[in-house]
């Protein structure tokens, strides 16, 4: 049986790598030839819109997913319309995904609290919620935003009119800026069964928009709760097959979404040492309508990224209980290229050690 993903990045190998134990084939799309899932699986090298690739991944695949945010929805919509591929998650998940404003609103419709927002699309609009939302905000482009880019925070209308100017003539969106106490995250699986399991919550540290550090089990019982509840609702809404996240920010103990990933999340690396199923095993089980695997906490995780470089291997596995994961990706200033996890029985344990962990790592003094 062979899954079809669009996109070669780290997320589609630890993808393929978590099926081949279970007897899956898999089959990339991307227009880069060495991208980290073509290191280990094979890999249709061309544009993410071009239609014989995309048809070939059709009729070869029994089901198409994504490891990529910004995949053409209309490519996957004719892939479905013109070749009957079965599409997982669902598209209509990604392209609410791909538009703050969209994924702002299906929060409100779901009863999800979000950060106060408007839509910018004119200078005049801009100055208009300066007033209704005030000071500080957040400006950030609607669509094609990862990692921290394409957003600027504004502490002044001077600000906002830089911000402006350099986003460029693309539709934005204003947002009240939350002085969180911590940023979270829920991942769950729905099957196409419509079976449902979720993670203990993450908790997840960003430095310059980039995911640093994730923790988990994370938080009080009260939070999991009311995070799982809201990852229910978006599950049933999209009648969703495959992983969903919502990334939300705490403020006072009350939790407000910032927004959605329709596919597996960084934020969820941990479950694969941590977990009893990793989430990119319960992906592949939830499009393919296996039976779901147990989302139980082995222990208490942490998750390090390694961003810009990955520092000498030798260095790391002296790392007492330390699992090395390195995407294969070139070395670049400010790319995600590897993460380390380490795996404690107390939590208070996994704190001391990641954080000593973290400043070794940023001071590049190698780990002793
Ligand atoms: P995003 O691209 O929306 O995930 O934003 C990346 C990171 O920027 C978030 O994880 C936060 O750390 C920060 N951030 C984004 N929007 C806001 C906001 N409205 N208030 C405070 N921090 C924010």
């Amino acid at each position: 049986m062979t899954v079809g993903i669009v996109g070669a990045g780290q997320l589609g190998r630890m993808l393929a790598l978590a099926g081949y134990p279970l007897g899956l084939d898999f089959l990339c799309l991307d227009p880069v030839r060495e991208a980290p899932a073509g290191q280990v699986a094979p890999l249709l090298s061309g544009a993410f819109t071009d239609r014989r690739l995309l048809t070939q991944l059709a009729r070869r695949c029994e089901v198409v997913t994504f490891d990529w945010e910004n995949v053409s929805v209309e490519s996957l919509a004719t892939m479905r319309r013109a070749h009957g591929a079965r599409i997982c998650p669902p598209v209509a998940a990604l392209a609410t995904g791909q538009d703050r404003v969209a994924e702002k609103r299906l929060f409100g419709k779901l009863g999800v609290p979000t950060t106060r927002w408007r839509a910018v699309d004119s200078r005049r609009q801009l100055m208009r919620a300066l007033t209704d939302i005030g000071l500080p905000g957040v400006l950030k482009t609607r669509r094609l935003g990862y990692d921290g880019k394409g957003q600027a925070v504004i502490g002044s209308p001077a600000d906002a009119e830089r911000a402006f100017a350099a986003l460029g003539a693309v539709p934005l969106i204003y947002e009240e800026r939350v002085p969180f106490d911590c940023e979270v995250s829920i991942i769950g699986a729905r099957s196409t069964s419509g079976e449902t399991v979720i993670y203990p919550l993450c908790g997840n540290v960003h430095a310059q928009g980039i995911l640093r550090l994730t923790r988990a089990p994370y938080g009080p019982a009260a939070w999991q709760r009311r995070a799982a509840t809201y990852l229910e609702r978006l599950l049933e809404h999209f009648d969703y097959a495959g992983i969903l996240t919502i990334e939300f920010f705490v403020r006072r103990g009350r939790l407000i979404a910032n927004e959605i990933a329709p596919r597996v999340h960084n934020s969820g690396h941990w479950t694969i040492e941590g977990a009893a199923t990793s989430q990119f095993e319960n992906h592949l089980r939830a499009i393919l309508g296996l039976p779901l695997g147990s989302t139980r906490a082995l222990g208490h995780a942490a998750m390090i990224n390694l961003i810009g470089s990955v520092p000498p291997r030798e260095q790391l596995l002296k790392v007492p209980g330390l699992h090395l994961h390195d995407y294969g990706k070139e070395a670049r200033p400010g790319r995600k290229v590897g993460h380390v996890t380490l795996v404690e029985p107390s939590a208070a344990r996994r704190d001391a050690r990641a954080l000593d962990l973290i400043e070794k790592l940023a001071a590049g003094v190698g780990i002793p």
